[in-house]
């Protein structure tokens, strides 16, 4: 099946040096849409990489959750400090109007409302704004903690019978998505036990809702019945799968699985894993929201779907002794192939 990049923008300063890129990995389904990072890259190769790593994850959450947009990403390498970053969001706003609509941006990792007003004065082709009245928009957190919280809600039955009422959840990170997930966790019954790098953080939280408190090593070797990864990638490698003492994992992070095989091992070891761009579409939905005009309650209803989009997913995989997240792949990559052949057609 075709997975193919279908264009790759260079963003060059005034000296020509390339300072970023706009990777567009499929239109088929609409505009390509995904976030822009700012980031730290050993070379220009790098960049590029994680740009198209990037935008094929957008092509296939963006699918999934039913939107109607491709998956592109822009990648931006953070200058040494001091820099001029209005004059950096600036230039990167024209390469956004360059590409007259077919990708629209947001914020990321290392970017934020204020770069993307800065985006704005530049394309209309910007979202991850202030929300207006009722309209859908702000921060986008609060519903990526909601579609996880679906998604787990859903998994548990599946995995253990029962709601969440009880069921000790392990979450690492208690940043934006982490501590709105364990205040929903919290009055749903579940058992917490968090761990953060911003120990201080982490201790506020555990009194705010009575969690265990442990330490980032700990929390990756603790018996419970889930692991919610929220702040890393690349969580679920050769070195921590072993450890793992949970029977599912459901989390916000993205690119959880360090690689392929890593997926695999997980089934070896029975553990279920809910794929991760699958779980955290809630942020991407209430950005696409935003574009489009759309209401919060719109958001709601798309976000509420994530979890039945997980139960088939899950269902798939446990019929075909696959991993999750293959299944959720092949679904991705369907759904595009099918739009690209109508539209061929
Ligand atoms: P955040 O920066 O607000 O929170 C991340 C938290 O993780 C921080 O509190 C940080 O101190 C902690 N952390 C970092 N390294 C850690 C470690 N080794 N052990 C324990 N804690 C550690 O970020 P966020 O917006 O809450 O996003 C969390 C994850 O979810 C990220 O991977 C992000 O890419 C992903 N995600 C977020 C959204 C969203 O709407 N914000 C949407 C989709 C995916």
């Amino acid at each position: 099946m075709s997975d193919l990049q279908e264009r790759l923008h260079l963003i060059r300063d005034d000296n020509s040096d390339i300072c970023g890129v706009i990777a567009i990995h499929s239109t088929a389904l609409g505009p390509a849409a995904g976030g822009c990072r700012l980031w730290h890259y050993a070379s220009d190769q790098n960049m590029i990489e994680d740009a198209v790593r990037l935008a094929r994850g957008m092509s296939y959450k963006n699918a999934l959750a039913g939107l109607p947009f491709g998956g592109g990403k822009a990648v931006l390498r953070k200058p040494d400090e001091p820099f001029d970053r209005t004059a950096l969001f600036r230039l990167f706003g024209r390469s956004v109007e360059e590409l007259q609509g077919e990708y629209i941006t947001a914020e990321d990792v290392g970017t934020g409302i204020s770069d993307m007003r800065t985006v704005r004065q530049q394309t209309y082709y910007v979202a991850g704004l202030e929300q207006h009245g009722g309209r859908a928009g702000g921060d986008p957190s609060p519903w990526t903690s909601l579609g996880v919280f679906e998604a787990m809600k859903i998994a548990a039955r599946i995995r253990f019978g029962s709601d969440l009422k009880g069921l000790r959840v392990a979450v690492q990170g208690v940043g934006n998505v982490g501590a709105g997930l364990c205040r929903l966790l919290h009055r749903a019954g579940a058992k917490l036990i968090i761990a953060d790098i911003d120990t201080e953080k982490a201790a506020a939280l555990a009194e705010e809702l009575g969690a265990h408190h442990l330490n980032v090593d700990e929390i990756l070797r603790v018996d419970a019945e889930i692991f919610a990864p929220c702040a890393l990638g690349a969580v679920l490698n050769e070195k921590t799968i072993p450890t793992l003492r949970v029977g599912l994992i459901c989390g916000a992070a993205n690119n959880q699985l360090a690689t392929e095989a890593d997926g695999e091992a997980l089934m070896q070891r029975a553990i279920s894993y809910a794929p991760d761009y699958v779980v955290n579409a809630g942020g991407i939905i209430n950005v696409a929201a935003e574009y489009l005009g759309e209401s919060d309650d719109q958001v709601e209803n798309r976000v509420l779907q994530i979890g039945n989009r997980l139960a088939r997913i899950l269902q798939i995989a446990a019929d075909e002794h696959t991993p999750p997240h293959v299944v959720a792949d092949r679904m991705a990559q369907q759904i595009i192939a099918e739009r690209r052949m109508a539209a061929a057609s």
